[in-house]
Order: C-alpha cells, then sequence, then structure tokens
C-alpha cells in the first residue's frame, strides 16, 4: 500500500490577488485581508467562506495566508486558520511562532475559529488572535465549530493570548450569507 503524501497549497488565485509587499499596520487592514481572502475563496468556488492570514505585530509583514481547503485538498483540517499557521511555520521554517527572541505574530481570521483551530492556535505561537465573524453567524449558515467553550478562551488568554471579537464583524458575516444563499458544501456540518 502506498499513500501518497499530503500536499498542501494555495489556490492558483492567491498569487495574483494577494499583496505581500505591503504593510498591513492597523487591525482592520488585517481584518480586511481575512476577509478578502474568505470572499475570494467562495467566489473562485476554492472552498468554504472562511479566510485567515498571519502577520508580524510589529512591522504589519504579511507572513502568511489560509483559506479553508477542506473540500479542494480532502482534508478535514484545512480550515483556513489551519492553511495560515502551516504556511507561516513552512516559511519560517519553525514548529512555533513563539520565541524568547523573536517577533510577535498575530492571526485575523474572518470568523472565530472552531475547536481544532483554536486548539492549533495554541500551539502555533501566535499572540494575538483578530476574530471577525462571530461562532452564531457560522451556526446559521449549518456551520458547527465543535466544541468550543467561554472556558477555552480563558484557558488561552491565560497563556497569554489576547482575542479580539467582532472585527468588521458584518463584512465577515456578508461572505458567510454569500455562501449560504449559493448552496455551498457544508462539509462536517
Ligand atoms: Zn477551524
Amino acid at each position: 500500500m502506498i499513500i501518497p503524501p499530503v500536499q498542501i497549497d494555495y489556490p492558483d488565485w492567491v498569487q495574483h490577488t494577494v499583496d505581500w509587499d505591503r504593510r498591513y499596520t492597523s487591525d482592520h487592514d488585517k481584518m480586511r485581508l481575512a476577509i478578502d481572502l474568505s470572499r475570494q475563496n467562495v467566489v473562485r468556488k476554492t472552498g468554504g467562506p472562511f479566510g485567515a492570514a498571519i502577520f508580524n505585530a510589529a512591522t504589519g509583514e504579511l507572513v502568511s495566508v489560509g483559506m479553508n481547503s477542506v473540500v479542494r485538498l480532502n482534508n478535514c483540517t484545512l480550515h483556513g486558520e489551519m492553511v495560515a499557521f502551516m504556511m507561516a511555520q513552512s516559511r519560517l521554517s519553525c514548529f512555533s511562532l513563539r520565541t524568547s527572541d523573536g517577533p510577535e505574530y498575530v492571526l485575523a481570521t474572518s470568523c472565530e475559529p472552531c475547536a481544532m483551530c483554536l486548539g492549533a492556535t495554541l500551539w502555533s505561537g501566535v499572540r494575538r488572535v483578530l476574530c471577525g465573524a462571530s461562532r452564531d453567524d457560522a451556526r446559521r449558515i449549518d456551520f458547527d465549530e465543535g466544541p468550543v467553550f467561554p472556558d477555552s478562551y480563558a484557558y488561552l488568554a491565560e497563556r497569554g493570548i489576547r482575542f479580539e471579537h467582532g472585527l468588521l464583524r458584518d463584512e465577515a458575516d456578508e461572505v458567510l450569507q454569500l455562501y449560504g444563499s449559493s448552496k455551498g458544501i457544508i462539509y462536517n456540518g
């Protein structure tokens, strides 16, 4: 039995829509990119309505982007945040974005993380998370976020990870609604 290696790549549109040289200095700049990625993923039919990006917190440099790739790559773990974590760590050649002497990193995600992504947020090493739409917004179009509890957030906060919720929530929710009304696939619903 030969099982093919797991390969994770971006859809083609990433190379001509993402501006890698720009500095995303404000929280809104960062969130706008995450929402734009979620929208592109829906419009170009490459996955679910979720986008994410990781930035150097001090400089606003873009390190990686992520978009839901579950169906495209036949992999239940490839949520937008997971793709962003994997690509950032691959690019920086490290298994954690948290080092004693390195810069801090911030994740922007177009929707509050599910149970898997919230767990991975802890291991990823990002120090701050910006969230757009809420889990209730996702649930409204039948996506289940899994076992995420207020205690889950408290646990991460105790470990120094700061969360901002509801950033540009209406814009982020618009993309969820767009996906819902276009009858996109609800995997793991
Ligand atoms: Zn997730």
